[in-house]
């Protein structure tokens, strides 16, 4: 009897967007392993070559850094023609870009008799260019790779789209209005769109990360001045009852389990990766 393994991954073609970021170079370091062929599209092109190189090196495996924005159609355009020319056609796409900026977050968490006379710190203080930015990133930035990257998968009747959700989807977050929608409705696009593609052979689901310190998030779980987790930090710790962030690496099961072939029945889903965070009910 033959194991159940990732084989099927050997030689396939994969994009990963925001595949230069904390969670995404985790997630190309697994699908490399399997020696599956990458395009890291990301907006800072000299940083996804220098991971490319990096993790191309380690595995072996063909990593190419691209340049794109995934909010620019064309940029995408270009980006794909590159990728067929260099890797062949795409069989994979992790949606990975995203995140949250200090431009959609609110001061406070919520409206007290304290700071009602200053509003300029709550919701109402939001400035819409933050917020649409937020929005579209995280959510647009997932719609227009689609449409771009899922043609070649369309003509071999065969794919994978994988999204990057969080566990904004299911609860919002205080503070974070704008990144906690965009990533709700990633949720309810992966299952529209699951739907939309079943018969042409392409599977649509997600991933949802719970809490891991990066770029996007460390202004506000970390207290820059001690080195110690922020009173928002440790209230994230409190509510995962594994007791701790989790480390890049523990998305990398899930990523390769949902873009395998050992997965073929499952499309329309969004899996917590999250310590537990999404099942504690807080008491
Ligand atoms: P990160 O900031 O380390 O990486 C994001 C990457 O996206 C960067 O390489 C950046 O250059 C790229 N990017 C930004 N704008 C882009 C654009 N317009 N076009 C192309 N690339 C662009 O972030 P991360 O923490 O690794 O997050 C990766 C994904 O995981 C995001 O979708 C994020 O929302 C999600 N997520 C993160 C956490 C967490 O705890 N860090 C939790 C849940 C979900």
């Amino acid at each position: 009897m033959q194991a159940l393994s990732f084989n099927d991954l050997k030689d396939k073609v994969c994009v990963i967007t925001g595949g230069a970021g904390v969670l995404g170079t985790a997630m190309v370091k697994a699908i490399a392993s399997v020696g599956t062929k990458i395009a890291i599209a990301d907006i800072n092109k000299e940083v996804a070559d220098k991971v490319a190189a990096e993790i191309a090196a380690d595995s072996g495996t063909e990593v190419i850094g691209v340049a794109a924005n995934v909010l620019d159609k064309e940029s995408l355009e270009f980006a794909k023609t590159e990728i067929n020319k260099r890797l062949g056609p795409i069989d994979i796409l992790i949606n990975g870009a995203g995140g949250n900026s200090p431009q959609a977050t609110t001061k406070v968490e919520t409206i007290t008799e304290d700071n009602i006379d200053n509003l300029e710190d709550t919701f109402y203080g939001l400035q819409m260019e933050g917020f649409d930015k937020v929005f579209a990133l995280n959510f647009t930035g997932t719609l227009l790779p689609t449409m771009v990257f899922t043609r070649d998968m369309l003509e071999s009747r065969k794919g994978v789209v994988l999204n990057v959700s969080s566990m904004n989807s299911y609860k919002p977050l205080t503070k974070i209005p704008a990144y906690s929608a965009a990533k709700a409705s990633i949720n309810n696009f992966t299952e529209w769109l699951s739907v939309h593609l079943a018969k042409v052979g392409i599977r649509v689901n997600a991933i949802a990360p719970g809490f891991f310190i990066t770029h996007q998030n460390r202004f506000l779980v970390m207290d820059e001045k001690t080195g110690n987790y922020s009173p928002r930090g440790q209230k994230i710790v409190d509510n995962t009852p594994m007791g701790k962030f989790g480390e890049p690496e523990d998305l990398q099961g899930a990523t390769l389990f949902l873009i395998s072939d050992v997965s073929n029945f499952i499309t329309g889903i969004v899996i917590p990766v999250d310590g537990g965070y999404s099942a504690f009910g807080g008491v």
